[in-house]
């Protein structure tokens, strides 16, 4: 069973926000194991075609972070279209089956956000809309459920991303222990 914990760094928090980096985990919630990862850091001067909204309060945001997370705007990033499709290759294209859940952080972010910018690209988008799921949501239903240790940078995609994956997954298994109490 593969699910993906997705986390994308935005420069709005619009649904059509330009977006400057995505990371993504592919992971077993049974087996509580990390399959994969996915990283793209956009080319600063790409990531707002195609209509990517950019609003000054997040831009002014971005400024005042460390330089670890501010290196995310990357020269030598990816052109916004091929970070697109080298993410849904890796979705679509990895050994560890088909996606059975993809999860964002919040309701209307990160799963929008990115659904937004595969239609402004004209691009099939790799999942479907019955695969959304909300670790916001997730994790305020199981607020007694310990966040594991972060590790790396706050705020940068794949390390936001990578430490989510690994709550969802000890949610996932509270809620199968809380369902089955002698299982
Ligand atoms: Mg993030």
């Amino acid at each position: 069973m593969m699910h993906v914990m997705l986390d994308l760094e935005t420069l709005s928090t619009r649904p059509n926000a330009a977006i400057i980096a995505i990371g993504a985990v592919a992971f077993d919630p049974q087996r509580m194991e990390v399959l994969s990862t996915f990283e793209a850091r956009i080319r600063p001067d790409s990531a707002d075609s195609l209509g990517g909204h950019v609003d000054m309060d997040t831009v002014s945001w971005w400024m005042r972070q460390p330089d670890a997370v501010r290196a995310q705007w990357d020269d030598e990033g990816a052109q916004f279209g091929n970070a697109l499709s080298q993410l849904h290759t890796w979705l679509r294209g990895n050994q560890h089956g088909p996606l059975s859940a993809l999860w964002g952080n919040g309701a209307a972010f990160d799963n929008v956000v990115l659904a937004e910018a595969f239609r402004a690209w004209a691009m099939i988008r790799p999942w479907s809309y019955k695969q959304d799921r909300c670790y916001r949501t997730l994790r305020a239903l199981l607020p007694h459920i310990e966040e594991p240790p972060f590790e790396g940078e706050r705020h940068t995609a794949l390390a936001d991303a990578l430490h989510q994956a690994k709550h969802c997954m000890r949610l996932l298994a509270a809620l199968r222990t809380e369902a089955q109490p002698n299982a």
